[in-house]
């Protein structure tokens, strides 16, 4: 394989691969990109969970799309099911005839031609700004990022079940989840404003939710059990190498938990000092590195969150759960 860098700056391959029955295929394919600006091309979109993690993947080639099925000699077609040209995730997502007709259909506030689409960043970064216009009611992005996933959707309709759906339908159940999703988001609790939230204190603050984390951790057999938002939060992880990394693991665990509950305002309390003063310092570590990521990026996705210690003793729920779920595993 071959890399070669375009006068943009873009890496591109030269690959060759040949799907089952078909001649051998040579074309230049997309590298998998480092760079991306995830943060705004992805989780700070306004649309559900399972289409950020969708757009993530489609970011990263990470799609089964036919291509993908050549390169790893899996035996199905690497050609697309509507237009028989090569399938890459930019083909489904942009370039197929059938998706241009779902992006002319579309009411965006621009028009939006995906013809010169060359990666899925590229269709992406565009369609992230554009308003939709009046009166689909959702902001700039959301119905973008639910077309891309109704579009990857249809296909495997098509691809696995062999039903097929128009491009109205598509845009249809796009717009319709779209403005689901918004509707439901409005139904959330409002954030406090920003003197509000210096005015008070966390832990008195009503609008706000506490969640407790707290991590038992055996250094013999490397188990840890954690305890997050509820008692029916908890699990043992033998990977894990210190009580620091548990606790961590805990705190990403009750984010995470916290952020697919659709809370905005958030109080975490853990009884890891060091742990709290590492994230309140947005500091590093080399042990929990990634995981200190995680707790970052997660947390800018909040309105507001904070992370406070409370002494070991006044965590007791949290410490008993952990205690038991690391109980459990080891009995
Ligand atoms: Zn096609």
């Amino acid at each position: 394989m071959v890399w070669l860098k375009s006068a943009s700056g873009v890496y591109t391959a030269k690959s060759g691969y040949k799907a089952q029955g078909e001649t051998t295929i040579t074309e230049e394919a997309p590298v998998p990109e480092t760079n991306i600006d995830w943060l705004a091309n992805v989780w700070k979109l306004k649309t559900s969970e399972k289409v950020k993690v969708f757009l993530w993947n489609s970011l990263h080639d990470a799609l089964p799309v036919g291509k993908q099925s050549a390169i790893r000699n899996i035996p199905l077609t690497s050609r697309c099911p509507r237009c028989n040209e090569v399938e890459s995730v930019a083909h489904v997502l942009f370039t197929c005839s059938y998706a241009k007709k779902v992006w002319t259909l579309a009411p965006l506030a621009w028009r939006f031609d995906p013809s010169p689409v060359i990666t899925t960043r590229n269709g992406q970064e565009t369609l992230r700004l554009i308003p939709s216009l009046h009166p689909t009611g959702v902001g700039p992005g959301t119905l973008s990022a639910s077309i891309c996933w109704d579009l990857w959707i249809f296909r495997n309709h098509l691809v696995f079940q062999k039903r097929d759906f128009t491009p109205e339908e598509t845009l249809l159940k796009a717009t319709r989840e779209a403005r689901e999703w918004t509707i439901s988001q409005d139904q959330l609790p409002k954030p406090q404003s920003h003197a509000n939230r210096i005015a008070q204190d966390p832990t008195l603050d009503p609008n706000r939710t506490c969640m407790y984390t707290d991590a038992a951790w055996n250094p013999e057999s490397r188990c840890a059990g954690l305890a997050g938002p509820s008692s029916s939060h908890s699990a043992p992880d033998t990977s894990l190498t210190s009580p620091l990394m548990a606790e961590t693991l805990a705190l990403r665990s009750a984010l995470n938990s916290a952020l697919h509950r659709g809370i905005n305002t958030l109080l975490i309390r853990s009884d890891s000092q060091n742990l709290i003063n590492l994230v309140n310092a947005k500091g590093r570590h080399l042990e929990i590195a990634s995981l200190l990521n995680d707790i970052y990026l997660i947390s800018s996705l909040f309105a507001d969150v904070k992370f406070k210690f409370i002494p070991r003793l006044d965590n007791s729920r949290a410490d008993y759960v952990s205690k038991q779920a690391l109980l459990m595993y080891q009995t």
